[in-house]
């Protein structure tokens, strides 16, 4: 069994984007710059967005963070949008997402211009996504992606299970892996909740991307010898030896499916750190396509 590392191989990423903004800056140029807006105050949301400023502030990108209360319209937080929409000064943003209930999520994401759109989230990108055209693709899949071309992993005419349909992971995940291209190639079944017998495709899958959120939910019985084992589970369970009095745990059952698996990711390790890296690459795009 190997580890695919995605603390190691998001710092190599992060590095090789730090040199690109330093030779920028040996041009005179000005370097890349992300937005980022938070409506409301959740825990979780404003973890991930101090994560995104500080990795932009690792690799020496501008940020620029708007924090809204959650009393605001959707009318008033569609304005902002338009007006990042409008700023030349900016190349990217992204709207943390869950939003308040009162706002409704697609006419927000709908409103975000697509060439700023670095989460990949608009129609037209996962339209664009879906046709194979260059476009920002949702980090998540995307830092799976970059995963599995870093470390080799053949997918070609491996048949790939992907768990889970969310528009962000799941869905994305399976059109990335049947595209025609490395990686990719794969014969691709996408499962969910309402899938009869889940063991039944998983039992022949050559590699299996779980996206559902349901702590170890992938037993080792559930896998064949030799598979290749994709994590993309978050939950935070109680654990009363931890500081913080909780860990995070995947959807996949570790200790037992790594003996029988050829290549996984940890949880945590793996397939989080890839995803923080991945926005930094889609800032980068966005960057390149407006110089
Ligand atoms: P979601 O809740 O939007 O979707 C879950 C999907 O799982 C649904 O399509 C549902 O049909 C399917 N599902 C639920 N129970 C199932 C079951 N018993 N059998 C088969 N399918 C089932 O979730 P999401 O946003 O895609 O996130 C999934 C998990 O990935 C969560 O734990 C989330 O925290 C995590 N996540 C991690 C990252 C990362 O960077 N590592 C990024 C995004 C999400």
């Amino acid at each position: 069994m190997q580890i695919l590392d995605g603390i190691k191989l998001s710092k190599e990423i992060k590095q090789e984007i730090k040199l690109k903004v330093e030779s920028y800056k040996e041009q005179g140029k000005r370097v890349p710059h992300l937005g980022a807006i938070l409506v409301g105050n959740d825990g979780a949301s404003r973890t991930y967005v101090d994560n995104k400023i500080k990795d932009c502030n690792y690799v020496g990108f501008e940020s620029s963070e708007l924090i809204l209360e959650d009393t605001i319209t959707q009318e008033e937080l569609i304005a902002k949008i338009q007006e990042w929409n409008n700023d030349s000064n900016l190349d990217g943003f992204i709207v943390q997402l869950p939003l308040p209930k009162h706002i409704d999520q697609e006419a927000v994401i709908n409103a975000i211009d697509p060439n700023k759109d670095v989460d990949g989230f608009h129609p037209m990108n996962f339209g664009k996504m879906a046709l194979e055209m260059e476009t920002f693709l949702p980090a998540t899949p995307y830092g799976i992606m970059e995963m599995l071309e870093r470390y080799k992993v053949p997918t070609a005419g491996k048949h790939t299970v992907v768990i889970g349909r969310s528009r962000i992971v799941g869905r994305p995940m399976s059109i990335l892996m049947s595209k025609n291209g490395n990686p990719g190639n794969s014969t691709v079944t996408l499962t969910h909740s309402k899938t009869e017998d889940l063991a039944k495709y998983t039992k022949e899958a050559d590699i299996v991307i779980t996206a559902l959120g349901v702590p170890e939910f992938l037993k080792a019985d559930m896998i064949k010898d030799g598979a290749v084992i994709v994590d993309v589970g978050i939950t935070r369970v109680d654990d009363p030896t931890s500081p913080k009095g909780y860990k995070l745990a995947g959807d996949v059952d570790f200790e037992n499916v790594k003996e029988k698996a050829s290549w996984i990711t940890p949880v945590p390790g793996g397939v989080g750190p890839m995803t923080r890296a991945m926005l930094l690459k889609n800032t980068l795009l966005a960057y390149n396509k407006n110089n």
